[in-house]
């Protein structure tokens, strides 16, 4: 594509996510700074500022831009933060998380994915992102507690260790409810005495599923 035409495509990307409601400017800095094209792949790469989810390898989507906006704003994140993504994919949400926050573990099933990523994240020259292959849902023991959680897979329930290894004033966002039905994006903020739960926006994640997939799946 050319220049001009690139520019313009962001700057219109840019564009539909602040009237879809991402309006925080450190939001939009990060979104503005780290390339959603380099997330994309093949025959979609071309489509990668519009504000839609696209597929990625492993039969999983990049998830849309203004939700991934959505949802970063939602986890109020600050740069003393270190951050719990599950659900790597293509590492785009991961990249954004690491412009605004100290640290950032991200893990996903699938093996090819989280190569794939580290490969973009190394592109960027992005080195506070730490990926992991392996089931997110039970979060990462070693390096619990998190100040902040985002699961970008729909549970039919918030995972209850990720609950466990959330930070007291930690806040969590999740979607929540069967994979094939619209979900509820749900956010958790963990207080001294239990966890307060608002709802957020409808939503539609693929499914967190169990355990590590296989090589070839
Ligand atoms: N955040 C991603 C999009 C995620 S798509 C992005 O920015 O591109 C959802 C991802 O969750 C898929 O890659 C899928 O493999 C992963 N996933 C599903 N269940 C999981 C689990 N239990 N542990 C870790 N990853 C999981």
């Amino acid at each position: 594509m050319d220049p001009d035409a690139l520019a313009e495509r962001k700057m219109q990307f840019l564009f539909a996510l602040r009237s879809r409601g991402v309006t925080e400017a450190a939001v939009l800095g990060a979104m503005e700074a780290v390339d959603r094209g380099l997330f994309v792949r093949g025959l979609f790469a071309e489509r990668a500022y519009e504000d839609t989810p696209l597929p990625i390898a492993c039969g999983q989507t990049i998830s849309q831009p203004s939700v991934v906006g959505l949802m970063t704003q939602a986890l109020e994140v600050t740069p003393r933060d270190k951050v719990l993504e599950v659900g790597t994919g293509s590492g785009y949400q991961a990249a954004i998380l690491s412009q605004l926050a100290r640290r950032v573990y991200t893990v996903d099933r699938h093996k090819r994915l989280v190569q794939e990523a580290r490969g973009v994240f190394d592109t960027l020259g992005i080195v506070n992102i730490t990926s992991l292959i392996g089931d997110g849902s039970f979060g990462l023991p070693d390096q619990a507690p998190f100040d902040r959680i985002i699961v970008t897979a729909a549970a039919e329930d918030p995972p209850g260790p990720l609950l466990a290894q959330l930070k007291i004033g930690g806040i969590m966002v999740v979607p929540v409810g069967q994979s094939d039905a619209v979900q509820s994006l749900i956010r958790v903020r963990r207080t001294e005495s239990g966890f307060d739960y608002d709802e957020l926006r409808a939503v539609r994640f693929v499914p967190l599923l169990e355990g590590v997939a296989r090589e070839n799946d």
